[in-house]
């Protein structure tokens, strides 16, 4: 196992004179001039380390399967590196081959593979440049999400990911079920009969830990999930995963006002987080991924957000003198074509939007006094549209129960939510952000399945 001081980002700040024994993966390999050179790559960080083997040291039966892709292990001296662009290489002494690699069938080679082939071999293409970069960014963030809560007092909880409510009162749930698909049990009325099945009714894979996150905050005041959800939604668009990963705190004594404070807060130090910490990774991305992501996200960092109601957005989508795909008026869901026109055409920054029509949004929602719209906030974002969406919830017994009537929803089913009004109830509000949607953000990344390890969507679940 590799010790703190062993790794490859470590070996490329020692000093020279430093003995070591660096282990990774072959990046590549070329001979010249009586020199053979390895690049050495342990995923540790963007640079490679170089090794140089001066002919004659190492028998050449060793060097012979330090390949592409092969894992090996180098013993050696650090030496001041005479090439330009890197301080230090490993001058090598000896070499053992791990793990060899075949050349001939190694998929991942030097010659850029496009991202679609590299999906195809998703177990390997970790040790490519970009997703190197990509899965370290996606970990940082991750800490810094945990650190952002944990330093504001909130308690992490494990909300379950097999559920028998549908959060949204909407369709796209995976069904999780034992029962025999070839010969599914049928009540008298030909219905399927779940009193057989595991659970003894019918469950889903959650699409939100957000309910029973309620039931955590009206508990411990501020809490946070952190972990897989899933949606069924059969949309085969560059932001959507079946299965992605999604961050939920939710605050008693707490308005929208509050909710919209702590989420464009939040936004800021995880993104700050990631310029200061993984810079590297950050200037592979703005250099061959997307010209404007450091620019975009330090912009994002130091201004603050605009925010508009949902009325406004409306007015000045009218307003735009554009043929959309989608007509807009009021009732009418925010596309993404018309997220993407607000945040960065018109205002050029993040964008919360407020006071959506209660039509269009989920029950547990808090009415306004207007009658016709309720506290919902969503965070739009230069090129990816919604990265955040959110609301004050409905903490009044009476309406919240006419809430879920009028959403043809039964209430039997959330007898254990409308507790929460009975026994204790406090105006409180959260927010669910999808980790892919900031990752996307953060790196540049045009595809959401290039920044999840293995995705899952229609049609694919490899690995
Ligand atoms: P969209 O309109 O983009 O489908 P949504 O309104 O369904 O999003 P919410 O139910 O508010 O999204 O979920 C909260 C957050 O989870 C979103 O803001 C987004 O960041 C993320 N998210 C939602 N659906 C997906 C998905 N299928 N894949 C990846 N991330 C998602
Ligand atoms: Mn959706």
């Amino acid at each position: 196992m590799l010790k703190p001081g062993e790794y490859v980002r470590d070996l490329l700040e020692s000093e020279p004179g430093r003995r070591v024994t660096a282990r990774g993966w072959v990046k590549t390999r070329r001979d010249s001039k009586g020199l053979h050179f390895v690049q050495l790559n342990d995923g540790s960080c963007f640079r490679d380390l170089q090794v140089v083997i001066e002919a004659g040291v190492v028998p050449e039966a060793d060097l012979a399967a330090v390949t592409t892709g092969a894992c090996v292990e180098v013993d050696g001296e650090i030496v001041a590196s005479p090439a330009a662009g890197q301080r230090v290489e490993l001058r090598g002494t000896a070499v053992r081959v791990l793990g060899p690699a075949d050349p001939a069938t190694y998929p991942l080679q030097k010659k850029g593979h496009s991202f679609e082939f590299l999906r195809e071999i998703a177990h390997l293409r970790s040790r490519s440049n970009t997703f190197g970069a990509v899965f370290r960014v996606r970990s940082a963030l991750s800490f810094a999400i945990h650190r952002f809560f944990q330093e504001r007092g909130f308690v992490y909880v494990h909300t379950p990911i097999i559920t028998a409510s549908d959060c949204e009162g909407a369709g796209s749930l995976f069904g999780v079920t034992t029962l025999d698909l070839s010969n599914v049990p049928r009540t008298k009325d030909g219905k399927v009969d779940y009193s057989q099945d595991f659970f003894g009714k019918p469950t889903y894979l959650t699409v939100s830990g957000q309910l029973e996150g309620e039931a955590f905050a009206l508990a411990f005041s501020n809490i946070y999930t952190f972990g897989p959800t899933f949606r069924a939604e059969n949309s085969n668009t560059p932001r959507h995963l079946a299965e992605f990963w999604m961050v939920e705190p939710e605050m008693a004594f707490c308005d929208l006002a509050d909710d919209m404070k702590i989420a464009e807060e939040f936004l800021k130090y995880v993104i700050g987080y990631a310029l200061e910490h993984c810079r590297e990774d950050l200037e592979f991305f703005n250099q061959r991924i997307e010209k404007t992501v450091i620019s975009t996200l330090e912009h994002v960092v130091n201004s603050p957000f605009e925010h508009l109601t949902y009325t406004e957005a409306i007015r000045l989508l009218e307003n735009a003198n554009r043929t959309w795909e989608f007509p807009v008026h009021f009732g009418a869901d925010l596309q993404s074509e018309h997220e993407r026109y607000l945040t960065e055409e018109k205002i050029g920054r993040p964008v919360i939007v407020t006071d959506y029509p209660k039509e269009i949004k989920a029950f547990y929602m808090r009415d306004n006094d207007d009658g016709r719209t309720v506290r919902a906030m969503d965070v739009l974002a230069p090129r990816i549209g919604e990265i955040i969406g959110g609301s004050q919830r409905e903490e009044r017994l009476d309406v919240l129960r006419e809430k879920i009537r009028a959403h043809g929803l039964n209430e039997a089913s959330y007898s254990w939510y409308l507790d929460l009004r009975r026994f204790g109830s406090v105006p409180h509000a959260g927010f669910g952000l999808g980790l892919e949607r900031l990752l996307m953000y953060v790196t540049g990344m045009k595809n959401i399945r290039d920044v999840i390890p293995f995705a899952r969507t229609p049609g694919s679940a490899e690995f």
